[in-house]
This record gives structure tokens, C-alpha cells and sequence, in this order.
């Protein structure tokens, strides 16, 4: 295999993507692995470099963006930055391996749209967005104002959805992981 396929995976956040995400990596039929994304942000708590992401400092992401380095990045609050960098793919690529992205909705449009063929964008939908709200509660991990924000932002992202090859409804979890194997294993025989 030269060239590798690129797996898209694109949600509100609550949405389930990342359960996904990790259910269909240690599947070794598919042959996947994970593309850590570049971020300018500060590690938080357990997080590991160039395992969560390559943390860099804001003038690194800078020097980076300006030598095209990135296939694509977005400035997701003040100075932070959040990116994939070519040289990830082509890591994974030299390994004969799909790469598999846990992205958000923009970030995962544009890799669709540089690689068209290449690539299968799927779109998890949540239930609807009370539910997201409900499981956003559930997990504690944010501030009432947080989880408004999330929310507000999810009802924009959830406009995108047709824009995506695939969407997979993730309203029970067995379904939506069975689904979504099916539509990756698919893909990747192409
Ligand atoms: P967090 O700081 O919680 O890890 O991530 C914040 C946001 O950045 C999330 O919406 C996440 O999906 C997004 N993000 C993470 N990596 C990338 C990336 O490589 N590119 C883009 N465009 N967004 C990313």
C-alpha cells in the first residue's frame, strides 16, 4: 500500500465520536492509527506529548503554518492552535497503515476536501440535542457556562452534517459502533 486512506471522524463534542474512534482502533483487521493533531494549547492534566498531541509553543505553530507544513489548522480560541501536519500522515502512510482522525467539524471538511478520494468523512449525530445536553451533565467534567457553549456550538455543527459522506446516528452505542466498523472495513477494500 503507497498510499493509505484517511478516516474522518466529525461530531459535536458528547456526540460518542471518541468511544468510536477507539473502538475501531484496536480492531487490527482495519489497520489503523490514530493522526495526533499539533496544538498550541497547554497540556492538561495526564496528557503526553506526542501521544495526546505534539505540543508546541505559539511562535513553533506559527513558524509551522507559514512553512505549509500543516493540511489544515484552525485557531480554535486565542492563540490556540490545533492542526494536522503533513508530516503525520506521511508517517503513518510510511507504516502501510489508514490514518484515523478525532477532529472537529471544519477541520474534518477540510481534510475531506484535499483528499476527496481518499477520504470517508463520517458525521456521529447525537439523538438530539437535549440528549447531548444530558450526556454533557453526565460526564461532570464541565461548568453549567461550558456546557452552554458546547451546546450552542453543537446546534451550528449539527447544521453540517449533510455536508459529510456518511452520518452515523449514535442514539445506542452497539448500533452506532456496528455501523461504523461497516462503513470503515468497506472503505478501506476499495
Ligand atoms: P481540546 O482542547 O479539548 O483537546 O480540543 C479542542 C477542540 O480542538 C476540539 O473541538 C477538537 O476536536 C479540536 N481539534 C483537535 N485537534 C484538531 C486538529 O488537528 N485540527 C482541528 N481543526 N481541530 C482540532
Amino acid at each position: 500500500m503507497s498510499k493509505g486512506k484517511l478516516i474522518v471522524f466529525s461530531a459535536p463534542s458528547g456526540s460518542g465520536k471518541t468511544t468510536i474512534v477507539r473502538h475501531l482502533l484496536l480492531k487490527e483487521e482495519l489497520n489503523l492509527e490514530f493522526s495526533i493533531s499539533a496544538t498550541s494549547r497547554a497540556k492538561r492534566g495526564e496528557e503526553v506529548d506526542s501521544k495526546d498531541y505534539y505540543f508546541l509553543d505559539v511562535q513553533e505553530f506559527k513558524n509551522k503554518i507559514k512553512h505549509d507544513e500543516f493540511l489544515e489548522w484552525e485557531e480554535v480560541y486565542r492563540d490556540n492552535f490545533y492542526g494536522t501536519l503533513k508530516a503525520e500522515v506521511e508517517r503513518i502512510w510510511a507504516k502501510g497503515k489508514h490514518v484515523i482522525f478525532d477532529i472537529d467539524v471544519s477541520g474534518g471538511l477540510r481534510i475531506k476536501r484535499k483528499f476527496p478520494e481518499q477520504t470517508l468523512s463520517i458525521f456521529v449525530k447525537p439523538p438530539s440535542i437535549d440528549e447531548l445536553k444530558i450526556r454533557l451533565k453526565k460526564r461532570k467534567t464541565e461548568t453549567d457556562d461550558k456546557i452552554n457553549m458546547r451546546i450552542a456550538k453543537a446546534s451550528a455543527e449539527l447544521a453540517t452534517a449533510p455536508l459529510f459522506d456518511k452520518v452515523v446516528l449514535n442514539e445506542h452505542l452497539e448500533n452506532a459502533l456496528i455501523e461504523s466498523y461497516d462503513l470503515v472495513s468497506n472503505f478501506i477494500k476499495e
